[in-house]
C-alpha cells in the first residue's frame, strides 16, 4: 500500500502546519467540547480499515506542541474505500452536535499521472449507539452526514509556489436519541490530511440578569427552538408581583428575551447583581422602593437591613401613617379656654394647642361632668346633654353644650387629640373650667295621653317634663279648633298632671298643647295632639235603623267587606320598612296611602316574611363569589366596607359594581338588617333607583352587589363641582330624582331619608335614589337626631308632621324632595346653614322657609315652597313634580334668573331690608323703632328685660303678654324672628329655646 502513496506530500503538510493552526478560531465559551483531536497528544488509536488506508501521523502546532492527524493519499489506485472511525463519543445532555473538521486536500491536477483515479472529496458518517460496539466497521450501519469537499484545494503563492490551504467545515447532527455515537470518514481516493476533529454542543452559560440567576441550559434540539428558563432570585431579592423572571436560551447558546424581574426585599437595595442591606439609620419599607432612605424625624434604627425605623420614646406612628413620615406625638392642651353661660347652655371657646405634636389632624373632644359639692364628686353628664356641633371630633375651636340642668355645677375638660393620642400612655393634657348654670324654664311636656273623650269634653293626662329645672307650680293647656282659620285658642290651667277641658263642640277636631311653669317662667309647648270629640247621638238615625233592618244588614255587609279587603291588603302592604313602626299601623289614612289596586306592582316589606332569608332570595339573585372581583375600598357603610369591583356573570359582559360587605363577627340581627336593604332594593327596577345586581349569602363575606355609581353621593359631588353646571343640568338631575321617587311612591314605598347624601350619581350625571331600609335612618344617618317624639329623624329634611308624630308618607317624602332641590340648586349647601335643629323646627313651625339659593330660577324656588306646604295634602305629588320639571326643561326661558334676584342671604330666613336689631340697647328702644312702644309695660311686667330674652319669644309668648291683635302679633313676631336671625348670624351659635 505504501508504494502507491506519495510520501513527499507530508513535507508540505508539516511545513504549513504552523500557519494552518494559527487560523483556527478561539474556543467559544458557549461550547461544551466532547472531542478535540488537537488536545490529544498521545496516539488516538482510531480504527482504520483497511489498515493500509488512513494513517495516524504526528505533527506540531504553532507552539510546537505535538498534535495527532490522520492522512490518506491512495490516489494512484482506482476503487478506494478507506474508512476511519473515531472512538465512541458520549453525548451527555446534548441534543444537537456540531462537528468541526479541519483538513487539507490535494488538488488532483498537482499530482502527475493520477488522472482518473484521484478524488477531491471524502464522506462523513455517524452511528448512534448506547455503548461501545466492537472494532469492526459495518458500513451499512452508518448514516451519511455529508460529502465534504475542499473550499479550494490549494492556492498559488506569491512566488508561484503552491501552498496547501486549511479548510474548515462544520456539520450539525441531531436530534440524537442514544447515549453516544461514532464518527466515520470514508476516503474514495483523495489525498487528505485530517488536521483536527472537534465535536461539541452548545449551552447558554449560567448568568445573573435582573437580580435572577439562570442556570446552565443546553440549547434545544431544533435550530429555531428557544428553551424557556425560570430564574431564581438572588438572596434577599424577591420576584416582582405577577412578573416572575424568565429568559430564553437560543440554539446558538445565547440568552434572549428577558421577561420579569426580581427586586431587592424591604431593607435591602441593589448593588450590581446583588442585594445589600440598608445601613444603620436607613430603611427601605417596600421592595418597590429603589433606594434606602434616611430614617424620618423622631425615628431611628440601629441595625442593618431594616424595613422601617422605630419611633423615639414618646413619639408614635398612627395606623395609617406611612413609614416615610416623621413620628409624631399627642398635642399639648388647648389654650385660653373661655366660656359663656346662657341659662342651661354653655358656650366654650379655646385656642389651638401650642404644640400640635407634628400633625395636622388635631381635633377636640369635650368631657362634661356634673359636680355635686355636698357629695364632693363629679359624674359624667350622660346622653341627656346636647353638643353643637358635636362632643368629639370637633374641628373648630368652639362648642355649645345645651340641655344642662339649671342651678347645677359642671366641669368641662377640652382635650386636643390627634392621630396618635390613643397610642400614647402619657397623661392626658386638657384645659378645664368649672361652671354653674343659672335658672331655666322647664323642658317640654311631650307625653300626653287622652284619657276620656266625650261629646263636649276631653280628659287629658301627661308626664312631668324630663327636666323640670325647678318646682312646677302650674301647667297650661292650650287648645283650638283644628279647622278654624284664625287659630283663636283658649287655655286651661292645672296644678297637677291631668285636666279636663270642657265646653267643646261634638264631632269637632281640636288641637292641644301643654307647657309647664316654674319660677323661671314657662317652658316651651310640647307637640300638638289632635283629638276629635264624640259624635252627638241622633235619635232619628237610631229610629230609622231600627225600623229598617234591611239597611242595617246592608251597612254591616258593606262594612264587613271593606274591613276584609283592608285586612287582606293590610297584611301584604301594612308595614313598609324592615324596622317595626307602630305609628304606621295606626289610622285609616295610613292604610289609604298604602292601598294599591291590583295590577300595580306593590312594595312588600321583607319583615312580613317569617324567614328573612326567604325574602332575600325572593327578591335578590344569589351570586357566585367567584364572579366578583373586589378592586378597592371606596367608602364605609354601616355594616362594613363598601368596595368597587367587577362582576362577570357567565355569558355576559363584565360590569363595574359597588360591593357592600358585612364585616366579620356580625350578629344574626346585623346580618338580617344588612340583607334587608337588598330585599328592598331587589324589588325596584327603575333607571333612577339604584339597581341591585345580587347578593352573596352563601359565602363569606356576605355581600350586596349594586351597580357602580362613579361619582358617588350627590351632596359631595356638588360641593366638589361648585358652580360648574348649567341650570338645565341641575334641573335634569332633579328630574331624575323626582322620577325615581314617583316610581317608589307608586309602589307604595316611603323612603323617609331622602336627602342629597342618599342620592348616587353615575358618570353620565344620572342621579339614582339609594339607601333603603329603616335601620339606616335610625342608626346610620349622621344627620338623624332623637326627637321629643322618640325615634331618630334627620330634622332638616323632614316634614313637620313626621317630626311631630311620625307621620311618614309619600307627602313627607315630597317635603324632603323640596330640601333636596334646595341642596342641588345651592351646590350642596347645608340646609338652614348652622342653625340648631331646634331653631329649624321653630322657624318652620312659625311659617319660615328656606330662601332661594343664589342664581336659582324663581320657578324652581316656588316648587320648593310648594313641597314645603304645611298641609301635606297641599303639596304636589311626585307625578306633578316630574311634569313641572319636564315643562321647564322643554322651555328653558322659564329657567332664566332675573338679574338681582335670588341672591344668597347673609343669614338664614332673614329679610335684608330690615334694620340691624343687634344695635339696640334695650327692649324699649326696640319697641320704639318698630312703633310698638304701647306694649312696653306688657314686656316689663312679664320680665322680658333683655333683647336676648325677647329674641327667644314665640307667638304664644307674645299672646300671653295680652297682645291679642293678630296684626300686632304678626308685626312683633316678624321683628323678633329677624332679631333672632341677626343674633344667630352675629354669634354663630343657635339660641336655645
Ligand atoms: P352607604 O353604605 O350606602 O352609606 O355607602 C357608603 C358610601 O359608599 C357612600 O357614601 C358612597 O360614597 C359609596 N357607595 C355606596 N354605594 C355606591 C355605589 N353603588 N356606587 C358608588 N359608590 C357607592
Amino acid at each position: 500500500m505504501g508504494s502507491t502513496s506519495i510520501p513527499c506530500l507530508w513535507i508540505t503538510f508539516c511545513l504549513h502546519l504552523y500557519c494552518f493552526l494559527n487560523t483556527g478560531k478561539a474556543q467559544n465559551a458557549k461550547e461544551v467540547i466532547l472531542l478535540d483531536s488537537k488536545a490529544q497528544q498521545t496516539e488516538m488509536e482510531w480504527i482504520s480499515s483497511p489498515p493500509s488506508g488512513w494513517e495516524e501521523i504526528s505533527g506540531l502546532d504553532e507552539n510546537y506542541t505535538p498534535i495527532r492527524t490522520y492522512q490518506v493519499c491512495q490516489v494512484m489506485e482506482p476503487n478506494q474505500n478507506n474508512w476511519l472511525r473515531t472512538n465512541w463519543i458520549e453525548k451527555g445532555d446534548a441534543q444537537r452536535i456540531f462537528v468541526e473538521l479541519k483538513f487539507t486536500l490535494r488538488d488532483c491536477n498537482s499530482l502527475p499521472g493520477v488522472v482518473g483515479t484521484c478524488k477531491e472529496t471524502f464522506n462523513l458518517y455517524y452511528q448512534e449507539t448506547d455503548s461501545e460496539v466492537g472494532r469492526n466497521i459495518r458500513e451499512n450501519q452508518y448514516v451519511k452526514i455529508d460529502t465534504i469537499a475542499a473550499d479550494e484545494s490549494f492556492t498559488q503563492g506569491d512566488l508561484g509556489e503552491r501552498k496547501m490551504k486549511l479548510n474548515t467545515e462544520v456539520r450539525i447532527i441531531g436530534p440524537l436519541s442514544r447515549r453516544g455515537f461514532y464518527l466515520a470518514f470514508q476516503d474514495v481516493g483523495a489525498c487528505i490530511a485530517l488536521v483536527s476533529v472537534k465535536v461539541y454542543y452548545k449551552k447558554c452559560w449560567s448568568i445573573i440578569e435582573n437580580l435572577a440567576t439562570f442556570p446552565d441550559t443546553v440549547t434545544g434540539s431544533e435550530f429555531s427552538s428557544l428553551v424557556e428558563v425560570e430564574g431564581m432570585c438572588v438572596s434577599d431579592a424577591e420576584e416582582e408581583a405577577d412578573n416572575s423572571p424568565k429568559m430564553h436560551c437560543s440554539a446558538e447558546g445565547e440568552w434572549l428575551v428577558p421577561i420579569g424581574k426580581c427586586i431587592c426585599k424591604a431593607g435591602f437595595h441593589q448593588k450590581g447583581d446583588a442585594c445589600e442591606p440598608c445601613g444603620r439609620g436607613f430603611y427601605k419599607s417596600s421592595s418597590q422602593d429603589l433606594q434606602c432612605s434616611r430614617c424620618p424625624a423622631h425615628s431611628y434604627n440601629d441595625r442593618e437591613g431594616s424595613g422601617r425605623c422605630d419611633c423615639e420614646d414618646g413619639y408614635y406612628r398612627a395606623l395609617l401613617d406611612p413609614p416615610s413620615v416623621a413620628c409624631t406625638r399627642p398635642p399639648s392642651a388647648p389654650q385660653n379656654l373661655v366660656y359663656n353661660i346662657n341659662q342651661t347652655t354653655v358656650g366654650l371657646e379655646w385656642n389651638p394647642p401650642a404644640d400640635t405634636g407634628g400633625r395636622n389632624d388635631v381635633t377636640y373632644r369635650i368631657m362634661c361632668r356634673r359636680c355635686s359639692w355636698e357629695l364632693e364628686k363629679c359624674v359624667a353628664c350622660g346622653p341627656n346633654v346636647g353638643y353643637n356641633p358635636q362632643q368629639a371630633g370637633l374641628v373648630d375651636t368652639f362648642v355649645s353644650v345645651f340641655d344642662l340642668l339649671a342651678h347645677a355645677n359642671y366641669t368641662f375638660e377640652v382635650e386636643a387629640v390627634n392621630g396618635v393620642s390613643n397610642l400614647s400612655r402619657t397623661q392626658r393634657l386638657f384645659a378645664a373650667v368649672s361652671i354653674a348654670t343659672s335658672q331655666a324654664a322647664p323642658s317640654q311636656v311631650s307625653e300626653v295621653i287622652k284619657e276620656r273623650v266625650q261629646q263636649r269634653s276631653i280628659h287629658l293626662s301627661w308626664q312631668e317634663p324630663e327636666q323640670p329645672n325647678g318646682v312646677i307650680t302650674e301647667y297650661e293647656i292650650k287648645y283650638y279648633e283644628k279647622e278654624q282659620k284664625d287659630r283663636i285658642y283658649s287655655t286651661v290651667k292645672s296644678r297637677t298632671t291631668s285636666a279636663t277641658v270642657n265646653n267643646l263642640k261634638p264631632s269637632t277636631a281640636y288641637v292641644f298643647q301643654i307647657r309647664a311653669f316654674t319660677a323661671a317662667g314657662y317652658g316651651t309647648y310640647g307637640p300638638r295632639l289632635e283629638i276629635t270629640t264624640k259624635e252627638e247621638a241622633s235619635a232619628a238615625t237610631i229610629v230609622s235603623s231600627e225600623q229598617n233592618p234591611v239597611i242595617i244588614i246592608a251597612v254591616v255587609a258593606v262594612a264587613g267587606t271593606i274591613i276584609l279587603v283592608f285586612m287582606v291588603f293590610g297584611f301584604i302592604i301594612g308595614r313598609r320598612h324592615c324596622g317595626y313602626s307602630k305609628a304606621d299601623q295606626e289610622g285609616d289614612e295610613e292604610l289609604y296611602f298604602q292601598f294599591k289596586f291590583p295590577g300595580t306592582k306593590t312594595y312588600i316589606d321583607p319583615e312580613t316574611y317569617e324567614d328573612p332569608n326567604r325574602a332575600v332570595h325572593q327578591f335578590a339573585k344569589e351570586l357566585d363569589a367567584s364572579c366578583i372581583k373586589i378592586e378597592r375600598v371606596i367608602g364605609a357603610g354601616e355594616f362594613g366596607e363598601v368596595c368597587s369591583g367587577r362582576l362577570k356573570l357567565p355569558g355576559k359582559r363584565d360590569t363595574s359594581v359597588a360591593i357592600k360587605t358585612l364585616k366579620v363577627g356580625y350578629s344574626e340581627k346585623q346580618r338580617r338588617d344588612f340583607l334587608c336593604e337588598a330585599s328592598i332594593m331587589g324589588q325596584f327596577d327603575h333607571p333612577n333607583v339604584v339597581h341591585l345586581e345580587g347578593v352573596v349569602t352563601r359565602g363569606k363575606p356576605v355581600m350586596i352587589v349594586i351597580e357602580y355609581m362613579e361619582n358617588g353621593s350627590l351632596d359631595a359631588f356638588l360641593r366638589k363641582h361648585d358652580g360648574q353646571f348649567t341650570v338645565i343640568q341641575l334641573v335634569g338631575m332633579l328630574r331624575g330624582i323626582a322620577a325615581g321617587m314617583r316610581y317608589l311612591s307608586d309602589m307604595g314605598y316611603v323612603h323617609r331619608d331622602l336627602a342629597a347624601r342618599n342620592i348616587l350619581v353615575n358618570s353620565n350625571l344620572v342621579c339614582k335614589v339609594s339607601d333603603f331600609g329603616l335601620s339606616r335612618v335610625i342608626d346610620d344617618d349622621p344627620e338623624a337626631v332623637y326627637t321629643t317624639t322618640g325615634g331618630k329623624i334627620p330634622v332638616r329634611w323632614t316634614a313637620m308632621e313626621a317630626i311631630q308624630y311620625r307621620k311618614f308618607t309619600s307627602a313627607s317624602d315630597v317635603w324632603s324632595y323640596g330640601i333636596v332641590m334646595w341642596e342641588v340648586m345651592s351646590y350642596g349647601e347645608r340646609p338652614y346653614w348652622d342653625m340648631s335643629n331646634q331653631d329649624v323646627i321653630k322657624a318652620i313651625e312659625e311659617g319660615y322657609r328656606l330662601p332661594a339659593p343664589m342664581d336659582c330660577p324663581p320657578g324652581l324656588h316656588q316648587l320648593m315652597l310648594d313641597c314645603w306646604q304645611k298641609e301635606r295634602a297641599d303639596r304636589p305629588k311626585f307625578d306633578q313634580i316630574v311634569g313641572i320639571l319636564d315643562k321647564m326643561i322643554r322651555n328653558p326661558n322659564t329657567l332664566k334668573t332675573p338679574v338681582g334676584t335670588c341672591t344668597r342671604p347673609i343669614s338664614p330666613l332673614l329679610d335684608q331690608s330690615t334694620p340691624d336689631f343687634t344695635t339696640f340697647r334695650s327692649v324699649g328702644e326696640w319697641l320704639d323703632a318698630i312703633k310698638m312702644e304701647r306694649y312696653r309695660d306688657n314686656f316689663t311686667a312679664a320680665g322680658y328685660s333683655s333683647l336676648e330674652s325677647v329674641a327667644r319669644m314665640s307667638v304664644e309668648d307674645v299672646t300671653s303678654l295680652g297682645i291679642t291683635l293678630v296684626g300686632h302679633q304678626k308685626k312683633l313676631m316678624s321683628s323678633i324672628q329677624t332679631m333672632r336671625a341677626q343674633m344667630l348670624h352675629l354669634h354663630g351659635t343657635g339660641i336655645q329655646v
